[in-house]
C-alpha cells in the first residue's frame, strides 16, 4: 500500500480530513459519524440471485458520513472522493440526475416511503473503497446512507429490513439490478468471521476464520464496462434454465432446488450454454459451505481446491472472466505463501480475492503484484483487508 493511502485509512487523519472539508463546505462540525463497510466474496459467485448460498466478509475498507442535520427539509451531499456537492430536498430525493448521489437519494426515499423520516441533513461522504471494482461500495454507501438516516431520524431499522431497503433503493432508484448480498454483507458482519449467508431466507451463520489466514484483495484494474449488462444476461439465462428445468422437475422455482444429481439426469435437454450456466452455479452453491468449514480448520489443501474449481468453473462455465483476471489468477497461484485465489464479485475486469498466510502477506504482495505486472503489461492493486465488523457509528478512537 502506498505511504498516502495509507495515510487515507489512518483513523484520526482520516477523521480529521473529513471534519476540514466539512468545516469547508458547511461550516461548523459534524454531530453524527456513521461507517458501513465493502464486502468480498470468499466462495458463491452469482449464487445470491439464484437463492443459493455465499459466503463472505466484511472488511476494513468502509464508507463513512458525517452530518449534521437541517431544519428546512433540504440535504446536502459532498463526496470527499469525487470532490462534488449535490443538494436536494428530502421529500422528493428519489427525482433527479442519474449521478453518484442517487445512492444517497435513493435510500432517503424509499426509507422515507416506509415511515422512516429523515430531517434534512449537511453530509460528508468519504469512502476507501476502491469504486466500482466489485468491494461493493455502492452498498458501503446506501448502507451509511441507512445508518444516517437511523441516527438523524431516531429510529432503529431491523438488520435485514434495512438491507432489502437497501437492495431496494439501489434496484428502483438507481436502477442497478444488484442483489441483497451486499447490504446484507454490510450490515452483518463480524470482526475475524466469516458469513454463512443463505440468501432464500437470509439466515446468517457467523464462521471464524483461522487467525493464521488472512484475506487479500487484488484489484486488475481493469474497469468492469461489461458488467451491468453481462450481469443481465448471466441472470436471464439462469431463470431460462429454471423454466426449462421446472418442466422435467416441477416445484423447481429458483436452481437452488436443484441438486446436482437431478441437473445431471436433465442437462442434456438444455441448449449446451444455458447448462454450462446452471452447472457453474449447482457447484458454486456446493462449494460454499466446504469453504467456510476449511477456512475455519485453515485447511489449506482443501481451500486451494475449492478455490481453482471456483475459478475454473467461473472461466470455463459462466464465462466472467476477463484475460487479466487470468493473469492476476495466476500470479496470485504462483506467489508462495498463497493459498488459494479466485474471482470476486460479479467478474468482468475488477478484483480477485486470495487466501494468504498471515506471516508471508507483505512478501506475498510484493512478489504477486511483481508477477502480475510482468504478465499483464500493466501495475494491478494488491492489498490486504481484516475481516471487519458491519455497519454502525464511528467509534471515537484515542
Ligand atoms: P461497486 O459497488 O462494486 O464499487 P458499483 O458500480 O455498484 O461498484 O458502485 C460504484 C458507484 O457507487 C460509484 O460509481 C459511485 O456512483 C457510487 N459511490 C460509491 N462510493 C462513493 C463515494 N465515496 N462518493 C461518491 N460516490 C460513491
Ligand atoms: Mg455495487
Amino acid at each position: 500500500m502506498s505511504s498516502s493511502a495509507d495515510l487515507e485509512h489512518r483513523w484520526s487523519y482520516r477523521r480529521a480530513r473529513v471534519t476540514r472539508e466539512f468545516g469547508q463546505q458547511f461550516g461548523g462540525v459534524p454531530s453524527v459519524w456513521v461507517r458501513a463497510p465493502g464486502r468480498v466474496d470468499l466462495m458463491g459467485s452469482h449464487t445470491d440471485y439464484n437463492l443459493g448460498c455465499v459466503l463472505t466478509v466484511a472488511i476494513d475498507r468502509d464508507t463513512w458520513i458525517a452530518a449534521t442535520p437541517r431544519a428546512d427539509g433540504c440535504a446536502r451531499v459532498f463526496s470527499s472522493n469525487l470532490q462534488q456537492l449535490a443538494r436536494f430536498e428530502v421529500a422528493t430525493a428519489a427525482a433527479g440526475e442519474r449521478n453518484w448521489d442517487r445512492y444517497v437519494r435513493g435510500v432517503v426515499a424509499v426509507l422515507e416511503r416506509e415511515g422512516f423520516r429523515s430531517p434534512g441533513f449537511d453530509a460528508v461522504v468519504h469512502g476507501t473503497l476502491p469504486l466500482a471494482s466489485g468491494l461493493s461500495s455502492s452498498a458501503s454507501l446506501t448502507v451509511a446512507t441507512g445508518k444516517l438516516v437511523e441516527e438523524l431520524g431516531g429510529h432503529e431499522i431491523d438488520p435485514l429490513r434495512l438491507a432489502r431497503l437497501c437492495q431496494r433503493a439501489e434496484n428502483e432508484v438507481v436502477g442497478v439490478p444488484c442483489g441483497v448480498l451486499d447490504p446484507c454483507s454490510s450490515i452483518l458482519g463480524r470482526a475475524g468471521h466469516a458469513m454463512l449467508l443463505d440468501c432464500r431466507n437470509l439466515e446468517c451463520d457467523h464462521r471464524h476464520v483461522s487467525e493464521e489466514l488472512t484475506v487479500v484483495v487484488a484489484d486488475t484494474r481493469v474497469a468492469r464496462e461489461l458488467a451491468t449488462s453481462k450481469y443481465g444476461e448471466r441472470r436471464a439465462e439462469c431463470e431460462e434454465g429454471v423454466r426449462q428445468l421446472s418442466r422435467p422437475l416441477p416445484g423447481v422455482t429458483s436452481l437452488r432446488d436443484v441438486d446436482r444429481d437431478r441437473f445431471e439426469r436433465h442437462r442434456s435437454q438444455l441448449p449446451p450454454h444455458i447448462a454450462r450456466r446452471c452447472s457453474f452455479v449447482i457447484e458454486e452453491h456446493g462449494r460454499v459451505r466446504p469453504m467456510a468449514e476449511a477456512l475455519e480448520r485453515g485447511d489449506r489443501k482443501r481451500i486451494r481446491e475449492l478455490c481453482e474449481h471456483s475459478f475454473a468453473g467461473a472461466r470455463d462455465e459462466y464465462e466472467i472472466c476477463v484475460p487479466a483476471m487470468e493473469a492476476m489468477f495466476a500470479a496470485l497461484s504462483e506467489t508462495p505463501g498463497g493459498v488459494g485465489a479466485r474471482q470476486a464479485g460479479a467478474g468482468f475486469g475488477g478484483c480477485l480475492v486470495a487466501i494468504v498466510e498471515r506471516g508471508a502477506v507483505d512478501a506475498f504482495m510484493r512478489d504477486a503484484s511483481r508477477r502480475f505486472a510482468a504478465a499483464w503489461g500493466q501495475e494491478g492493486s494488491l492489498f490486504e483487508v481484516q475481516i471487519a465488523q458491519g455497519a454502525g457509528r464511528v467509534e471515537e478512537r484515542s
